[in-house]
């Protein structure tokens, strides 16, 4: 099958003018070059996906680099073993060098060597991600597919290369339910099967590798239902007991996602996904997924407010009292156990702080109070904590009234 056509009207212009700038030059020193993995899959399902990865049977920072001395293309960067990233106006690519991989012990990191496209075909995780497409000028836009990855596509079908391949590394089991779930396709039988019976092959895996999966699901459009999957196969608890995935989860992560404006969103789905777990199983979770310290943070915060919502819905509170009791929390955990609460006076509350009170300043400042006399020091101090108090709960309005509050306020220190 010959994919030439659909390449033109698929790419942006700058990247096919770069793909066909890397094709010149790999020609011209007898290097083979291909397009792989899921720009490849996204093109043959008609979905848009402009980052390319590009496979060249032969040295690909070499050929990198002299596509950016032959063209307006910059090299951005490049590491010893084989992969290079180009720019051009305001597209980027990958660039790789074929790579042959064995796996040692299942779940190390494998041993790489030089190889040939097809080495870097069977090294991969699904028939789907495993086609390439070739750029060489005698076959260009011939679509390579020893797996019957474009077959797989038609029906619908999430398959591995071999029986092997989630004990070689179990982090295809995330990656799996991830591409199921995105592409709304299945687990083909025996890699469902292999699946489950792998699932503890995830002991295997770095806290970091298993969290990077993490963040990849979290970036997906609607990461609940990868999680939901994950819950319904048992994989889940086998990263850390007690996460679930439920109808809760799909409401929370939904109600994350339309925020105004949902800034830190994939730390904020880990903050609900964490919402139920005691503090021990929190712990094990931090330590397991080798959470960094600021999100380890806000984690904690999560569940520290948690426990204190119960004091926001007891008696009024003052704004001024309500941004004194949340300071002290990551807003990240605030936001957190606003969407996680049930509507209520707390849940007003976090939301006061989280739109308002956060964010009102004094109109005065320490310059201003020294032209009235009030001098730099425990005084000053005193003065500016009392107008931004009364700020927040009304009391003053304009400079004027800060002014007003400040001179008094002086004369009683
Ligand atoms: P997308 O970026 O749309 O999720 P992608 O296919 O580009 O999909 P990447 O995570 O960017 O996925 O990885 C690029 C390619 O590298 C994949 O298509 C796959 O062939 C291969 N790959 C990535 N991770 C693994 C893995 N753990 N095992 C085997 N192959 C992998
Ligand atoms: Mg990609």
């Amino acid at each position: 099958m010959n994919l030439a056509r659909q390449i033109e009207q698929y790419l942006p212009r700058q990247l096919l003018e770069l793909v066909r700038d890397i094709s010149g030059q790999a020609a011209r020193q007898g290097q083979r070059v291909y397009l792989v993995g899921g720009v490849v899959r996204d093109l043959l399902l008609g979905y848009p996906n402009f980052d390319l990865d590009l496979v060249v049977e032969g040295d690909a920072v070499k050929l990198a680099q002299q596509v950016a001395e032959t063209s307006q293309a910059k090299l951005l960067a490049h590491q010893r073993f084989g992969t290079a990233k180009l720019r051009y106006e305001n597209s980027t690519l990958d660039l790789a060098t074929a790579r042959k991989e064995t796996y040692a012990k299942p779940g190390a990191l494998p041993t790489v060597t030089p190889g040939t496209l097809e080495d870097d075909l069977v090294r991969r995780d699904f028939s789907v991600n495993a086609m390439a497409i070739s750029l060489a000028a005698n076959d260009y836009g011939e679509l390579l597919d020893p797996y019957q990855g474009k077959n797989d596509l038609e029906h619908r079908l999430i398959r591995i290369l071999h029986p092997e391949s989630f004990r070689d590394d179990a982090t295809r089991i995330l990656r799996a339910v991830r591409y199921e779930r995105r592409l709304c396709f299945e687990l083909e039988t025996q890699t469902a099967q292999l699946l489950k019976q792998d699932i503890p092959m995830l002991d295997t895996i770095s806290g970091d590798r298993i969290r990077h999966e993490l963040e990849l699901i979290f970036k997906e459009k609607q990461p609940e239902f990868v999680i939901n999957r994950l819950a319904e196969l048992e994989v889940l608890p086998r990263i850390s007991p007690f996460l679930k995935g439920d109808g809760w989860i799909v409401k929370k992560f939904d109600e994350a996602r339309h925020l105004k404006k949902p800034t830190q969103l994939p730390s904020l789905y880990f903050c609900l996904l964490i919402y139920s777990l005691s503090e021990t199983g929190i712990e094990q979770f931090l330590a397991r997924l080798n959470i960094p310290a600021k999100l380890s943070r806000a984690i904690r915060d999560t569940l520290r407010l948690k426990t204190r919502l119960p004091l926001l819905d007891t008696s009024p509170l003052k704004p001024s009292e309500t941004y004194y009791l949340l300071r002290e929390y990551e807003p990240l955990a605030i936001q957190a156990n606003a969407i996680a609460s049930e509507p209520s006076m707390a849940q007003r509350y976090l939301q006061l702080y989280l739109t308002k009170l956060r964010y009102v300043r004094t109109s005065l400042d320490g310059e201003e109070l020294k032209r009235l006399g009030i001098s730099a020091g425990p005084e000053m101090g005193k003065v500016l904590q009392a107008l931004h108090k009364a700020k927040l709960d009304g009391e003053v309005r304009t400079r004027a009234d800060e002014k007003k509050l400040a001179l008094s306020l002086s004369r009683k220190l």
